[in-house]
């Protein structure tokens, strides 16, 4: 079944490579209007694989079929008012950032290599880079945790009903970072008949807006609160490929030491530590199409 689904890919994408020439050679001829739309001081973010600017605005048929087989729905075509490659693709990462799915289903869709067919794997996309652009709100570099952050925010919202959306975001970062002991604990307190993560996750029916400062005193008193923000590396689809590092740093009037996220070459701008960054506007955004330099953190 693999094998023959691994076949299909292959011929697919032959196929597209084979396309490519004879409709780019179509799209230059389209891309004369979006060329005149595009302000060169509005760069959007593009789904991966796509061609320097310029040549993708050449390229790309404004078709949508990036847009259609994206998983989690996150492309977007630019619409009139936006003045930029109208009917191109683009993403918003604080609304929806780009997952680098496996098999990158955006660039086998595009039938034109707007999308470089070359590009086969999400860790060598070169979307753009990280910046931390707001060190001032960064919770690493102030030593929060991100959970008691998020806790103590819900908790000021004068509704008297929970945001239960955002409820469920938290705990169920929360119940992945529990002890043992932890889970039994939250066990207890919410009457649940076991400590499995999905029974846990159930248990969040049950909490009330007054639960929320018993939550925080336990996440206060827990071992991971000693641990201050660390959500952008957590939540990057290529962790393993290292592309923030935290370092540690002395504030030479203080004296106090934190640690900071450093953006590495290896990180490809998807944009997920952007939608993320727990802070009200995110400390870590992405400048589309920025290449790296050991200078820009
Ligand atoms: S890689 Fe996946 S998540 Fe990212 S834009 Fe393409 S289809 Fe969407
Ligand atoms: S997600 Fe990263 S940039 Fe945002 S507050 Fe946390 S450590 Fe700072
Ligand atoms: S650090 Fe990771 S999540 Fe953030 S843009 Fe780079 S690759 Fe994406």
């Amino acid at each position: 079944m693999t094998e023959k689904l691994n076949e299909t890919q292959i011929s697919r994408r032959k196929f597209l490579k084979t396309t490519t020439l004879t409709l780019t050679g179509g799209a230059v001829a389209f891309g004369g209007i979006s060329v005149v739309a595009f302000k060169k001081d509005q760069l959007q973010l593009r789904p991966p694989g796509a061609l320097a600017e310029e040549l993708f605005l050449a390229s790309c048929i404004k078709c949508g079929q990036c847009l259609q087989v994206c998983p989690p729905q996150v492309v977007k075509l630019a619409g009139i008012s936006q003045g930029f490659g109208i009917g191109t693709p683009y993403i918003v990462p604080r609304e929806g950032a780009c997952i680098l799915c496996s098999g990158l289903p955006c660039v086998l869709a595009c039938p034109t290599g707007a999308l470089d067919h070359a590009l086969s794997l999400g860790k060598d996309a070169s979307m753009g880079l990280a910046v931390l652009t707001n060190p001032d709100t960064c919770l690493s570099i102030l030593g929060v945790n991100d959970l008691i952050y998020q806790l103590k925010n819900l908790q000021k919202n004068k509704k008297t009903s929970l945001d239960q959306i955002q409820l469920k975001e938290i705990l169920t970062s929360l119940i992945k970072r529990m002890s043992e002991n932890e889970k039994k604990t939250w066990q207890k307190k919410f009457v649940l008949k076991d400590i499995s993560e999905n029974t846990l996750m159930e248990g969040v029916k049950k909490i009330k807006k007054m639960d929320l400062q018993w939550i925080i005193n336990f996440v206060s008193s827990s071992g991971q609160a000693r641990t201050a923000c660390q959500v952008c590396l957590d939540e990057c689809p290529i962790k393993d490929e290292k592309p923030i590092v935290f370092l540690r740093k002395t504030d030479a009037e203080t004296g106090r030491d934190y640690i900071y996220p450093s953006v590495s070459k290896t990180c490809v701008g998807c944009g997920v530590c952007e939608q993320k960054c727990p802070t009200t506007i995110a400390s870590i955004k992405i400048t589309p199409r920025l290449e790296w330099s050991k200078n820009i953190t």
